[in-house]
């Protein structure tokens, strides 16, 4: 049966929430309580706002890829296709990527696309129909995902594709979409593949550029092309290597310096009773590394963990679990596999205060604030023991969205404002970069304001805390009774009044490691090095005494 072209224009209607600003007359900690949860339905709706796509149905796309058709047939053959006509002469095939091929993407599900290729062996169109990509919900507009596709247009089905960079002989190189490189990379060897693979099935098995003579008829055949029409000219050659493969090449660099890098935090991690007895060093090294996580891990490689991460995790292990998913961005998968062996070693702390970008920017904007004299200041502990819950809650409620739908989740997770200052570099508008930009107009006043209250990401990682092998922080027993100094200085606040590390909360600074080393400020050792100095300065008055008299006995003085 043959579907006969209508001419349909889809309405999108635009929504956007209002936002309302009301004065808090409460106390600080009742009014955040309060404005918390507003705030999480505000992002909410927001973002369920934005998730709004175009949506054209497959004759509507078909006429768009093929402006002279009039008709196009129904999806049929293997791989599925649907020849498109102008009468009767075939023009060439539309055909969703996900009936020919299944490559996941970050969110573990394959990218549904819509290609369209003529006989003559180009692409014609491109349109993405189905995804549950995160970052393509959230973070890339329209018009960059339009910029993405138009590209395709007239690329050769026997081309290769390489996207972003420099030029390569033999590719044609395509923009990536930015802050998507990966999901840009998945839906370009999804398209590539796809129309190879029906270019391949609709024409003949030996066929190339120049379809031998006795294979006319037999292309004919399976094409269902009006004789006399001229053979297609279709390249036949997929490649057979798994996708994650060839990025994994394509970034061999970049894996290269996070393994050195990574080694070098183990090293720093192995080695930190030697380093906390060196504070200048260990600031210097630390410093450093946050300089890096930030400007390597987050703004250059878009390594940023996030909780989307752990709930595609847990979503594929309760339906369809697949490694290639997770391959796909080698960088985030290695950082991933340090974190979990960090987790059972360090606990949740070596990510969180070493490895997180959007972590590393609010320390270093501490740092600087403190550097400035900018005075710091941090909620009574009661009012933080309340506050700290709230990232668990939003986590929970996260969870539970992913059980309904990854897409919802991944929406909700905007309370991530990782996406707006690292992945996007701030490059956004509206509410998205007021929130990541208060966040860190708080951390400079509050360290690590956001991680302590709010990150989900925070809270998934300190769930398995408890699985931790080691204590590798060294406490005294008089700490917290009566000493109470670590307690004071630690700004992330995991140090209990009654001395104990909250390993759920600590974010392994080592500060804290530095005063216990320290003979002059931790207190037990202070009166330890007091005690020493008066014992040695006794056995100096004695050994001069002891001096004196040998020297009086030598020049015969009396005794
Ligand atoms: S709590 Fe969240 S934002 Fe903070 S360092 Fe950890 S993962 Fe990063
Ligand atoms: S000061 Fe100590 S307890 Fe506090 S975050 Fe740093 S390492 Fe953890």
């Amino acid at each position: 049966m043959i579907n006969r072209f209508t001419i349909t224009s889809t309405a999108v209607p635009e929504t956007r929430p209002v936002i309302r600003i009301t004065s808090y007359a409460l106390a600080p900690g009742r009014a955040l309580r309060q404005l918390f949860p507003r705030l999480m339905l505000l992002m909410l709706l927001t973002v369920v706002a934005m998730g709004t796509a175009r949506a054209l149905s497959v004759p509507d796309l078909a006429r768009e890829f093929f402006p002279q058709a009039n008709r196009v047939g129904e999806f049929e053959g293997d791989p599925l296709a649907a020849p498109v006509y102008r009468g009767d002469q075939l023009l060439g095939y539309v055909l969703r990527t996900t009936d020919v091929v299944r490559i996941p993407a970050y969110s573990g599900e394959p990218i549904t696309l819509l290609v369209g290729f003529d006989l003559a062996g180009s692409i014609t169109g491109l349109e993405i129909i189905k995804h549950a990509e995160p970052i393509l919900v959230v973070g890339v507009s329209e018009q960059d995902l339009k910029h993405y596709a138009d590209q395709y247009r007239g690329v050769s089905v026997l081309g290769k594709v390489k996207i972003g960079g420099a030029p390569r002989e033999g590719y044609v190189t395509i923009d990536g979409i930015t802050g998507a490189t990966i999901t840009a990379m998945v839906m370009n060897a999804t398209v590539m593949r796809a129309v190879q693979k029906v270019a391949e099935s609709r024409g003949s098995p030996a066929a190339t550029r120049e379809p031998a003579g006795g294979q006319e008829a037999a292309i004919h055949d399976a094409t269902g092309m009006a004789d006399g029409q001229p053979a297609p000219v279709w390249w036949l050659g997929a490649s057979s290597e798994p996708f994650w493969v060839s990025v994994w090449r394509e970034r061999a660099w970049q894996i290269a310096v996070l393994a050195v890098a990574l080694f070098v935090l183990t090293l720093i991690l192995l080695f930190q009773d030697w380093l906390t007895r060196r504070p200048r060093l260990l600031t210097y090294f630390r410093t450093g590394y946050l300089v890096f996580t930030l400007f390597f891990i987050g703004w250059y490689t878009l390594a940023q963990l996030s909780v989307i991460h752990v709930l595609t995790f847990i979503n594929a292990i309760l339906h369809q679990f697949s490694w290639e998913a997770f391959l796909v961005d080698p960088l985030i998968f290695i950082l991933w596999a340090f974190v979990a062996l960090t987790l059972l070693l360090w606990g949740r702390g070596v990510y969180c205060g070493w490895l997180c970008p959007f972590g590393a920017l609010q320390e270093l904007l501490h740092q600087l604030a403190q550097r400035l004299k900018i005075p710091a200041w941090n909620f009574p502990d009661v009012v933080h023991e309340r506050l700290w819950a709230v990232k668990y809650v939003i986590f929970v409620a996260l969870f539970g969205l992913s059980l309904q739908s990854i897409g919802y989740a991944a929406k909700a997770a905007e309370v991530e404002p990782f996406k707006t200052a690292i992945v996007l570099h701030f490059d956004r508008n509206g509410i998205y970069l007021a929130y990541a930009l208060g966040l860190l107009a708080i951390a400079v006043f509050n360290r690590k304001f956001y991680c302590k209250y709010l990150c989900p990401l925070g809270a998934a990682l300190a769930v398995p805390a408890p699985l931790r092998i080691f204590d590798w922080l060294r406490r005294r027993k008089e700490c917290g009774r009566p000493c109470q100094i670590c307690e004071k200085q630690c700004e992330v606040q995991a140090i209990r009044p009654t001395g104990e590390i909250n390993p759920n909360e600590c974010h392994y600074c080592l500060d804290c490691q530095v005063t216990y080393w320290d003979e002059v400020r931790c207190p037990p050792l202070a009166e330890k090095r007091r005690r020493r100095e008066k014992s040695r300065q006794a056995l100096d008055r004695i050994m001069v005494s002891q001096g004196n008299d040998t020297a009086a006995t030598a020049t015969g003085k009396e005794v």
